[in-house]
């Protein structure tokens, strides 16, 4: 019951009493009692029971979304179908509450689930992909507010499920990647005192984990290099980073293993350096393999020069007879010769010509690359070697009408070079240009500087086309034109001036242009005794 006063509603408790004979009368006593403030109190605890109730309902499925976290192995998958019932009875309505977790190709959703319009719903980002959690009822109900903040705290849970979870099957890819690596991989404190150890350590030095773990790496390396340790700790510890370095390590059995180290530091959360870990490659097969290789690589030049060496002496003997015999025919010391004789037994000496000079070239660079051609460096002059060179060359270059010139060799220009070798150099390059140019000129540049002793020779000659550029210093290679095969040659010589020039020291490269020229530049460093 109620009494209106003031247009306020207000609580009242009534006790009604029957009293007898009053003044000879019965007598309904009522008495009221305000009972409004009383009433407000009780609807209070009331009310905050069931908020109480509620909070613990939510804790609950916060902390069961935590807890399934601690299951080893768990999947996302799992994750968001363990999350579905605790997201589903911590609504105002379970009974008809339907629940969807998706994050990217990963779907889970209470059976009962179907879209409708009143829904709760957020989402986040992880990785690019988006997370979204979304609760809705499938008849119209209104959300508690308390219950949009829930749902973002579910995902905010979620969320750091879905990071652990990536990030234990990132560490344990790692793990993997490390347990099965060839190379033997391990770690140690500061102190050098071994605590990983994998599956290809135990391989490659032959202990197993239990019998290293705890203990100096010392055990692994030999005598001599123990103060290899300390000084590789040190410089780790001051420069902070990597270093790479072969060196040798012992396995159980004794043997000495020829190992490729890469060691790194170990850093704490605040940057220092707690340890070391070492990437160990065995090279020891790998390097006696090519041992090996380098053994019959050796050998089997040294049977090529040798080869080479008897075979041109072979071939030079009976080619130089030909040779000589053919020019006592051509002289006609024994009788005359007819014209036609005469022409045939000038091809002869041409041909055996071409073969010796290709003897002479072979010979040439399988001794240079046996390493068996031994420079004998001396004091020349320059002008007295390009005169003769000169002279040499002129029956050909008169018969073309080539100028020659050469400028910048002073009278007195000494060089330091094997005379005999520098000539062949020389002679090779200017008469590659008195060969390849129809018209024109040739020139023999000299400068020098401080380091170098440096020459150009230039012509106005056939000139090289770029895509042949490559083919010029490789052995047997000439450029593919009708003029070129019409000069003799066996593309040789200018590999055997590469080698050379590069057996001084120096370098040798060119520029050209079909149609316009060449110029060949090589330098004989002032350097080399
Ligand atoms: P070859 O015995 O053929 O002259 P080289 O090794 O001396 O052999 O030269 C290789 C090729 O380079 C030649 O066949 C020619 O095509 C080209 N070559 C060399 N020197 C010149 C030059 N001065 N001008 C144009 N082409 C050249």
């Amino acid at each position: 019951m109620f009494i209106q006063k003031l247009n306020e509603v207000r609580d009242l408790e009534i006790r009604v009493t029957m009293i007898d004979n009053f003044n000879g009368k019965n007598v309904i006593l009522e008495i009221f009692n305000d009972i409004t403030e009383w009433k407000k109190k009780e609807n209070k605890i009331k009310e905050s029971d069931l908020m109480l109730q509620v909070q613990v309902k939510w804790s609950k499925c916060l902390y069961g979304i935590s807890s399934l976290l601690v299951v080893s192995n768990i999947t996302i998958e799992e994750l968001f179908y363990g999350a579905l019932p605790m997201i589903r009875s911590s609504w105002q309505y379970p009974e008809i509450a339907m629940v969807k977790i998706i994050y990217g190709d990963v779907k889970a959703q209470t059976k009962n689930f179907k879209e409708t319009q009143w829904k709760l719903s957020v989402s986040d980002q992880i990785n690019e992909k988006t997370l979204n959690i979304e609760v809705s009822y499938n008849i119209e109900k209104k959300f508690l507010y308390e219950e949009s903040r829930l749902i973002k705290e579910i995902l905010i849970r979620i969320k750091l499920g879905i990071i652990s979870i990536k990030y234990k099957i990132e560490m344990k890819r790692l793990a993997n990647i490390v347990e099965n690596s060839l190379d033997a991989i391990l770690s140690t404190d500061i102190d050098g005192i071994i605590k990983t150890w994998n599956k290809s350590a135990e391989r490659i030095y032959g202990y197993s984990l239990e019998e290293v773990l705890g203990k100096s790496i010392n055990l692994l390396v030999p005598p001599d290099l123990l103060n290899e340790i300390p000084k590789m700790r040190e410089n780790i510890k001051e420069s902070n980073s990597y270093e790479i370095f072969k060196t040798k390590r012992l396995r159980k059995d004794g043997k000495e293993l020829n190992m490729n180290l890469t060691v790194s530091p170990i850093l704490d959360l605040k940057g220092e350096v707690v340890g070391v870990s070492s990437i160990a490659r065995d090279v020891t097969e790998a390097l006696e393999q090519r041992m090996q290789y380098q053994e019959q690589l050796i050998k089997s030049s040294q049977f090529k020069s040798d080869f080479m060496a008897s075979m041109s002496h072979e071939l030079r003997t009976p080619l130089n007879s030909i040779i000589g015999f053919t020019d006592i025919l051509l002289e006609k010391f024994y009788g005359d010769v007819n014209e036609k004789q005469d022409h045939y037994l000038h091809n002869v000496k041409t041909s055996a010509e071409h073969l010796l000079n290709l003897i002479n070239d072979i010979l040439d660079i399988s001794k240079i690359e046996s390493g068996k051609v031994e420079l004998h460096f001396k004091d020349f002059n320059l002008v007295n070697l390009v005169s003769q060179i000169k002279i040499e060359l002129k029956p050909f270059y008169k018969k073309k009408k080539l100028k020659f010139n050469s400028i910048g060799i002073k009278k007195d220009t000494i060089i330091h070079a094997d005379p005999i070798r520098f000539k062949e150099i020389l002679l090779n390059l200017l008469s590659n240009s008195v060969k390849y140019t129809k018209k024109g000129w040739i020139k023999l540049d000299f400068t020098e500087d401080n380091e170098n002793w440096n020459f150009k020779i230039i012509d106005t000659g056939i000139g090289i086309a770029k895509d042949d550029y490559e083919i010029i210093f490789k052995e047997f290679k000439r450029v593919k034109s009708d003029y070129v095969n019409s000069i003799e040659g066996t593309g040789l010589g200018l590999m055997l001036t590469k080698k050379l020039v590069e057996l001084h020291g120096g370098h040798i490269t060119f520029t050209s242009k079909l149609g316009e020229g060449s110029i060949f530049s090589f330098t004989i460093p002032k350097n080399i005794k």
